[in-house]
């Protein structure tokens, strides 16, 4: 009989959102299992194999046990993908990276907690190879899914090319703008159907830049309602040290 494909997660600096995006496909789950063995999922499961085929990273590396602990699950991966904005683009860890490590382990321990070895977050591509990326804050569990697919065909997984604005438009929801409200749609990678503005809020830039971003028009409606891209690039820090690695 022919073995399926054995499937890990790891999870590293993060919420652990994006691991249960991937477990809240109840619908998809069962169909998801006739096709991959699950091998390694804290969340889930105890245990380790000796190799698996794709291994799926959470979370930001930000201590030197996370550096050597990654390499070592991509000496064991046949393929290894960033599971997230935390892992894509070391996510909302990277908020306060101005501050520094020891500053932050300063306001949050009020001392420097020298037993706590951490340094600024950083994208688990600065570590290792990645073979492809799931962004979003949390993943988009639909996406998930396509990623997954095309990994077991031996197809790379491709991202949506369009920004939220055009899936945004589609679902006929009101501009931000009109509100006055920056919203990063017009340059953030879509593929989350504007769930964000959907909601009542505004896009907050969680996928990355959308490859090569249109940023003149942008420009015209930020200097149309007054805004500048100081306000811009203070937004797109949310969730982006510098814009993500597009690989
Ligand atoms: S990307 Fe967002 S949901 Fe996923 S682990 Fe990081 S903080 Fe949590
Ligand atoms: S700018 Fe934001 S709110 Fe306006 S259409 Fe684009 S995604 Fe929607
Ligand atoms: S609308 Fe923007 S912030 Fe919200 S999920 Fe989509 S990309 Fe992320």
């Amino acid at each position: 009989m022919k073995t399926k494909p054995k499937v890990g997660f790891f999870d590293f600096t993060g919420c652990e959102g994006c691991q249960l995006t991937v477990l809240n496909l109840e619908d998809q789950l069962l169909d998801l299992l006739n096709l991959v063995e699950i091998v390694e999922f804290r969340e889930v499961m105890t245990g380790q194999v000796d190799s698996l085929d794709i291994a799926f990273v959470e979370g930001s590396i930000t201590r030197e046990q996370d550096v050597a602990r990654l390499k070592e699950i991509r000496s064991r991966a046949g393929k290894l993908i960033a599971l997230g904005a935390c892992a894509d683009m070391a996510g909302i860890n990277a908020l306060r990276v101005d501050t520094g490590p020891e500053g932050l382990r300063r306001e949050v321990y009020a001392s420097d907690a020298p037993n706590l070895k951490t340094f600024s977050p950083r994208r688990i591509a600065e570590v290792v190879p990645v073979d492809g990326r799931l962004p979003g804050c949390p993943v988009d569990g639909q996406e998930f899914l396509s990623v997954l697919q095309a990994l077991l065909l031996d197809r790379k997984p491709v991202l949506p090319a369009f920004p939220v604005c055009v899936e945004c438009k589609l679902a006929e929801n009101a501009c931000t703008f009109e509100r006055g409200i920056v919203c990063l749609g017009p340059v953030v990678r879509g593929g989350c159907q504007a769930i964000c503005i959907a909601g009542g809020d505004r896009c907050r830039g969680c996928r990355g830049l959308v490859d090569q971003p249109r940023s003149s028009p942008y420009r015209r409606i930020l200097e149309e309602n007054g805004l500048g891209v100081d306000e811009i690039l203070a937004e797109f820090r949310t969730f982006n040290i510098d814009g993500g690695d597009e690989s």
